[in-house]
């Protein structure tokens, strides 16, 4: 993993914001700028350097997983090591990442390492994690392919009477067997009326005939997420699960076909959104077109009415519209892709014609 361009981008955008250090404590950020997996320790940047602090349950793996840092074993109280080595560097000026740090921890450093100046950061480094590099995408695809070979897996599964925690049980450890540390979140299988809600978490009813099922779901590999969607008929399906299912499929592969960089998030959303409203669905569509994946499951940018993040080469997006009539059922499917320099590349491929299981 190139964390050193990782770290110049962060140090240029930590001049910018007029700061001289920067503790990054957060386990996302303090993984994407080290490669340190560890569930414990913190990032500080000084103008002489850049420092692992963590403890000693630590001090064999993160030297390994983190070599452009010098790894220190910290005081008791980490803001104790913090401060020293602020001092030594005559920092003045300290940004820490706004979103992350408690009131209570931010109040207990202001104490502790004054007279440095705390300065809370917006989006760092976040905005670095935006556009992703050749080795993210390559890990991103490989957990795109462990969630398409999960969905074929559960195929074989999905008849009535299974419930839905079964299925979700079934997906979750087939994608661990395959090297997965885990899911990326709560699995949905969701069916019958329950697949009118778009979260419906994997619950203990019995699949019925002739009912929608969908199945939304991914996989964590290498710290980094997948997210796929996929909405079949078990048993018999009637004209209106042919007609619903046709008209996402046929929105979704619009918007596939069509995003490309320099469009907005709402540009992007409205791909998908006008192809429902044209057959009158629109108001059973109320979420938006999709968000960005990586180290977590939601990330910038989003495709939705009120984004206007700018598509660029590298992000990872999610395209996954659907329609849900309350009462009846809905339909939802998603896959990931890469923003190329010239459209997009879609990392899962797992089919989408109407399926049912008959
Ligand atoms: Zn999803
Ligand atoms: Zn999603």
């Amino acid at each position: 993993m190139n964390t050193g361009r990782r770290i110049t981008a962060l140090r240029a955008e930590m001049e910018k914001a007029g700061v001289e250090a920067m503790l990054v404590a957060s386990g996302v950020n303090r993984r994407y700028l080290s490669g340190f997996t560890g569930t414990s320790g913190a990032l500080l940047f000084t103008p002489g350097g850049q420092y692992l602090l963590t403890d000693f349950r630590y001090m064999t793996q993160a030297p390994a997983q983190a070599p452009d840092y010098r790894v220190v074993e910290h005081a008791p109280e980490m803001m104790d090591t913090v401060k020293e080595l602020l001092a030594e560097a005559g920092v003045k000026r300290l940004g820490f990442e706004e979103r992350h740090v408690s009131y209570a921890d931010w109040a207990s450093w202001s104490k502790k390492l004054a007279p440095v100046e705390l300065v809370p950061l917006d989006g760092l480094p976040e905005k670095l994690r935006v556009r992703k590099d050749e080795d993210e995408i390559a890990v991103i695809r490989q957990a795109a392919k462990l969630a398409d070979a999960a969905y074929a897996h559960i195929l074989h599964f999905a008849r009535p009477g299974v419930t839905e925690l079964d299925l979700a049980a079934e997906l979750e450890a087939f994608m661990r067997k395959n090297g997965a540390s885990g899911p990326t979140f709560d699995t949905i299988v969701a069916s019958g009326e329950r697949s009118a809600l778009p979260h419906g978490v994997a619950g203990t009813r019995k699949l019925q005939p002739g009912e929608f099922v969908t199945f939304d779901f991914g996989a964590l590999y290498q710290g980094y997420c997948s997210d796929l969607t996929r909405t079949i008929v078990v048993g018999e399906p009637t004209d209106r699960h042919r007609e619903i299912y046709g008209i996402v499929l046929e929105a979704q592969e619009h918007a596939l076909a069509n995003i490309r960089p320099g469009m907005t998030g709402r540009e992007a959303d409205a791909l998908t959104r006008d192809v429902i409203a044209r057959y009158g669905y629109g108001e059973f569509f109320g979420h938006g077109t999709g968000h960005g994946i990586g180290l977590e499951i939601h990330e910038a940018p989003r495709l939705s009415r009120h984004s206007d993040a700018v598509l660029e080469p590298g992000m990872v997006v999610t395209v996954e519209p659907g329609i849900y009539i309350p009462g009846f059922g809905g339909v939802r499917i998603e896959d990931d892709v890469v923003i190329t320099e010239s459209g997009i590349e879609v990392l899962t491929s797992s089919p989408k014609a109407f399926f049912a299981t008959g």
